[in-house]
Order: C-alpha cells, then structure tokens, then sequence
C-alpha cells in the first residue's frame, strides 16, 4: 500500500509501505478512501513537533473497515 510519510522538516513522501494487520484485538484494518492533512502534521512538517524518520502521518480519513480484531463490537 501507499503511505504519506516524514523523514525531517519539509522531507514528506509517499512511499509503499507494509499492508496493514490485525496485531491487537482492539485493532482494525481500514482501508482510507479520502485523507487530508491535520494541523497537527503541519507541526511535524515545520519541524516544531518530533517524529520518527519515516513515521506515517495523517490520522484524518474516511474509509471502509475491512478487517476488526475480536474484541472490536463497534
Ligand atoms: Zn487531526
């Protein structure tokens, strides 16, 4: 799959990336139809908030659940 990613300040890419698993029961696989960028990403993106070098960002989406773990009822 295709993910949005940072590697420093103002180095974002869209990089294939491992497709997700259910690791967790409280897990869920969602595959993202629509995304954007949080403010919170623009903080990543300045370099004024840490991340991880080849952390994936955005956590704002619409998608469809494909797969849940066994504890997810809802
Ligand atoms: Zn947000």
């Amino acid at each position: 799959m295709r993910a949005t990613t940072i590697h420093a300040p103002y180095d974002m890419r869209v990089e294939d990336v491992p497709e997700p698993i259910v690791q967790l029961p409280t897990d869920a696989v969602v595959r993202v139809l629509r995304a954007c960028i949080c403010g919170s990403d623009l903080w990543a993106y300045r370099g004024e908030a840490a991340r991880q070098p080849g952390q994936r960002i955005g956590h704002e989406f619409l998608g469809v659940v494909e797969e849940t773990g066994s504890e997810v009822t809802g």
